[in-house]
């Protein structure tokens, strides 16, 4: 995937950003105390409830949406013949090079596409494509002295030595592996899965019998999956442990194209729906297909280094069952009584990084605002996020620790906990605490106070526009949930 030109201004904004997640709770670097492990990161309190609510999201949109998607969980370890079937073994491969002098590994596609960059930012646009254009034809040849010497005649050097001192660029197999059972032989060897797809392949009969499914249907999956990357940049963009959300569609062979341009449709909606700007968003189409595809296309963000992949739509065809067939000697057919006949079905498949999309809509709903005037001007930082997707739904604020207030306070945090997300807060300035809900996101603040005490009504004040309105305390329930039911992002999308 080429790595698209980063303007300074956008470094800022990708190191705010990433501070940002850091500072209030949504994301550190894994084993921090050790000084890190590098690619892995753990989610916060915050972080965790804004992932959970896109997987949510996703896993909503496809299972109560259609009523012809049904969802699994399978597990993470799986037959080693999986792999074998998959072509992971043979050719999950990325190339990789390394610099003898400071002995740092580089993925050498990455290298080039660098270097197409910076003639793209020197104002050279047709170096950069014919640089392109070159490598693709090298890689999909497979031809890695070619690779090699293309890094060398375009004098590249690494960052870290500044020489052109590079080994041949050999394939790194990405899949990590480990042993099952007490015995550590190669027999008992075991890969991490790299996709969750294979759960739902090897599942496919299982699922299609039980659950009584018929053509067209899909299996809706979310979990964990492992690549050992070689280059791990950009913060949780590409980590080597991470969470997918995939969706296999299977289809009659033919029809592909019909149902590969439907869901294309279907998911770039999906993200729409979750406020991210068309603008933000565009399609773009593999040159290089995967190894099992025969259309492919990537649904891109633009995040502050670039337009860069959240999403691929793979039409599979008949590559993962045809394989599974071969190789467990069980037959992968469906008969459709519809026509009479019984075939592999073929497979569209829609494949999201919880991990990405989480990033996407961090980036997107960063902001800082200059307001006030004169001497009280100042900048405001806060997180627009989608407030079907805020971590936290609500705060319950007494205006002061006195009067009767927090008491009021708490009866109504203790009867909306049910249903939202909330926290109560009753020190420091009223001001600050707005500030500190700002910081992550919370799109209602509840305030009590003495009109309370005369009339039952409270405050709600509304992160993006700051404006209050009062509500009877009776109404606060429907008047959050109306504001921020996830049920809205989905009768957008429905
Ligand atoms: P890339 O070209 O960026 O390596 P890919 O084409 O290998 O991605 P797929 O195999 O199509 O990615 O995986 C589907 C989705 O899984 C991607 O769109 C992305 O959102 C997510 N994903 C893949 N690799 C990673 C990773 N290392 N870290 C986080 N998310 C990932």
């Amino acid at each position: 995937m080429t790595d698209n030109i980063t303007r300074p201004e956008d470094n800022v904004q990708l190191k705010n950003v990433i501070a940002h997640a850091k500072e209030y709770g949504f994301v550190y670097q894994s084993s921090e105390i050790y000084d890190g492990l590098q690619a892995v990161y753990d989610y916060g309190p915050y972080g965790v409830e804004l992932k959970n609510n896109i997987k949510d999201l996703w896993w909503q949109s496809m299972i109560k949406l259609h009523h012809n998607i049904v969802g699994i969980d399978a597990a993470i370890f799986m037959h080693p013949l999986t792999w074998k079937a998959s072509g992971h073994i043979d050719s999950f491969n990325d190339p990789m090079v390394d610099n003898k002098d400071s002995k740092k590994r580089y993925r050498a596609d990455v290298l080039l596409e660098d270097k197409a960059a910076e003639y793209e930012s020197n104002g050279e646009p047709e170096k950069a494509k014919a640089l392109i254009q070159k490598m693709s034809r090298l890689l999909v040849k497979e031809d890695l002295k070619g690779v090699h010497d293309l890094i060398v005649n375009e004098d590249i050097r690494c960052p870290v030595s500044n020489t052109a001192n590079w080994t041949d660029v050999r394939q790194f197999n990405l899949m990590f592996s480990t042993q099952i059972g007490s015995v550590a032989d190669d027999a008992n060897a075991i890969f991490l899965r790299p996709e969750t797809a294979q759960g739902i392949f090897v599942n496919f009969l299982n699922v299609q019998k039980t659950a009584r499914m018929k053509i067209p249907f899909g299996i809706a999956q979310i979990g964990k999956a492992f690549r050992n990357e070689i280059v791990a940049r950009q913060f949780i963009f590409r980590m080597r442990e991470f969470e997918q959300m995939e969706m296999q569609y299977f289809i009659r062979p033919g029809e592909e194209i019909k149902w590969y341009e439907q869901w294309k449709e279907i998911r770039i909606n999906w993200h729409k729906a979750m406020g991210i700007p068309d603008t933000k968003l565009r399609f773009h189409d593999h040159d290089k297909l995967a190894h099992y595809a025969n259309a492919a296309v990537d649904i891109e963000y633009e995040f502050p280094f670039g337009f860069k992949e959240v999403e691929g739509i793979h039409s599979r065809t008949d590559f993962d069952l045809g394989n599974h067939q071969e190789l467990s000697r069980k037959k992968m057919q469906y008969f459709d009584n519809e026509i009479n006949k019984s075939y592999v079905p073929y497979v569209i498949e829609t494949s999201a990084g919880a991990d990405r999309l989480f990033f996407m809509v961090l980036s997107n709903s960063f902001r800082e605002e200059e307001v006030g005037e004169g001497e009280n001007k100042k900048t405001r930082s806060y997180l627009k996020i989608h407030p079907g997707l805020a971590p936290v739904k609500a705060a319950i604020f007494p205006l002061v620790k006195k009067d009767g207030l927090p008491e009021i306070a708490k009866k109504i945090y203790n009867d909306l906990r049910f249903d939202f997300n909330l926290i109560y807060e009753e020190t420091q300035s009223i001001g600050k605490r707005y500030t500190r809900q700002d910081l992550i996101g919370t799109p209602c603040c509840v305030a009590i106070d003495h009109q309370t005490l005369e009339d039952d009504t409270v405050t709600i004040r509304e992160r993006d526009s700051m404006e209050q309105v009062r509500v009877k305390v009776d109404a606060l329930k429907d008047e959050i949930g109306n504001r921020v039911s996830i049920q809205n992002i989905l009768k957008e999308i429905a």
